[in-house]
């Protein structure tokens, strides 16, 4: 059992000497409270709203959500057996005691009976102190389970419980992270602090679930400044991880896409996850990117998004996924798609792109690959290159042309004591192009590699990886503007 510091004993004291809470905690509670409730459907589509206690009939599902026509609030639907649903929320308080910042944790559940009639109790449960220590202070009270397997959080009265009794949380897992912040102290409780520009009030108003104490921990001027630039522009969810934003730059360069996208971000108030998903669709789209962000929040990334829309547009995933009602595995899919592309199959053609049966059709790619992955290999580099052999170049002194064989490739590494041939699955299945610059006169001697992604160069190297000299640069510079932007 975990040992709780004197100063933070004394500044648990004082807050459980004053049993007041900040002016509007009640009106906020109510407000979440309101969110628990259920439409109980019963036999010919009789509706029947726990919040509101008005009737209705209506012809949606069970498990479906419908808005009542009384209290105009949307609310799941429910089987009138129902004998029992639960709803729990984390809110939270920011309090500052003794110049330190204190979050006291708090859950709301609401639990709807047998009889359909709503419940709900808010109790505390945890108090964490807000220091820059990676080391978590996080106390919990006698409320929280003390079975190691677990948390459960006690909402019951009685002598059991000692709602003022403070132990150390010891378990390896955090005990929370996200909760919904109380907004209405923060500007006041912030004021004479070095957050007192950070508009976090502003931020707790406009998101939902946030980690506070992420928000409060960085206390440098660099990482506060962020925070007060996304949430002056509006983008409060984005402010919620503004340490992955650069702080200077153009928009583009900060945000991975152009201004113009910018009163869509604003409007649509994006995440990060949002955000990440809107610079591979490129479409102000937010139910389409809603769509897509399911498929990260139920086990799949935004790096499964990313390769999958290096083979094909997100639409046409978009379009696949709906056929199979949204029962697509993203990791599984990515690696089809990689394999097929190896395999020469044209994923331009829906035969291809979108497999009946992914998994089966997976597993056999992969089965093909593993028997004879390099002679795969092998045959994709040379089709590849005979499709990008369009983009070969050359005046009167040197010539590029794209690498044409695996064995061109590692042979290009031997000359040049480079890399190049670690590219060659990458090559293959076309995440990025290859070519060899040569002098005109040895062509058969390496010179520059070059690698090329959308039409642009990425990467030139001599020998050693050194950059080439000004009369190379200024040849591949006449080949991307003349013949790889033309091809765009
Ligand atoms: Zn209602």
């Amino acid at each position: 059992m975990g040992y709780v510091k004197v100063a933070y004993k004394n500044i648990f004291r004082i807050l459980d000497c004053s049993s007041e809470f900040p002016h509007g905690w009640n009106e906020f509670v109510d407000k979440i409270a309101k969110y628990h409730n259920l439409i109980i459907k019963s036999s010919k589509n009789k509706c029947h709203c726990t919040n509101c206690n008005h009737d209705f009939i209506s012809t949606k599902k069970i498990n479906e959500e419908v808005k009542c026509p009384n209290c105009k609030n949307k609310y799941l639907i429910k089987r009138s057996n129902l004998r029992y649903y639960d709803f729990k929320d984390y809110l939270s308080i920011l309090d500052r005691i003794n110049n330190t910042f204190v979050i006291r944790y708090f859950e709301l559940k609401t639990v709807i009976d047998a009889k359909h009639e709503h419940h709900s109790s808010v109790v505390e449960f945890a108090r964490e102190i807000v220091t820059n220590s990676w080391y978590q202070h996080m106390y919990v009270n006698e409320r929280v389970s003390k079975c190691q397997c677990n948390i459960a959080i006690y909402h019951c009265t009685g002598p059991y419980i000692d709602e003022k009794k403070w132990r150390q949380y010891t378990r390896s897992y955090s005990l929370i992270d996200y909760s919904i912040v109380f907004p209405n102290n923060l500007r006041k409780l912030l004021k004479n602090t070095e957050y007192k520009y950070s508009c976090i009030w502003d931020i707790a108003k406009h998101s939902t679930y946030i980690d506070l104490k992420k928000l409060l921990e960085d206390n440098n001027d660099y990482a506060i400044n962020r925070i007060e630039r996304l949430a002056k522009m509006k983008l409060y969810n984005l402010a919620l991880e503004a340490s992955q934003f650069s702080y200077s730059g153009t928009f583009q360069e900060i945000f991975g896409v152009s201004k113009d996208y910018y009163p869509f971000m604003k409007r649509n108030n994006i995440t990060y996850t949002q955000l990440k998903i809107l610079q591979l669709l490129k479409e102000k789209n937010i139910k389409k990117i809603r769509y897509l962000e399911n498929f990260v929040k139920y086990g799949g990334s935004t790096d499964d998004l990313e390769e999958i829309a290096e083979y094909i547009s997100l639409n046409r995933f978009i379009r696949y996924s709906k056929m199979h009602h949204r029962n697509v595995k993203t990791y599984l899919y990515k690696d089809y798609l990689r394999f097929a592309k190896l395999l020469g199959f044209d994923l331009k053609n829906n035969r291809y792109a979108f497999p009946k049966n992914l998994i089966e059709e997976h597993d056999k790619l992969e089965k093909q690959f593993r028997i004879n992955g390099t002679s795969i290999i092998k045959k994709a580099i040379i089709r590849r290159s005979k499709e990008l052999s369009i983009n070969k170049f050359h005046d009167n002194k040197f010539i590029i042309l794209p690498a044409p064989t695996l064995k061109s490739l590692q042979d290009e590494s031997k000359q040049q004591s480079n890399c190049v041939r670690t590219y060659a699955e990458k090559y293959a299945d076309g995440k990025c192009d290859i070519y060899f610059m040569r002098d005109i006169k040895k062509p058969k001697n390496s010179l520059v590699t070059v690698e090329v992604k959308n039409n642009k160069i990425v990467q030139s190297r001599i020998k050693y990886n050194y950059d080439p000299n000004e009369k190379q640069l200024k040849f591949l510079d006449k080949w991307e503007n003349t013949v790889l932007n033309k091809v765009a």
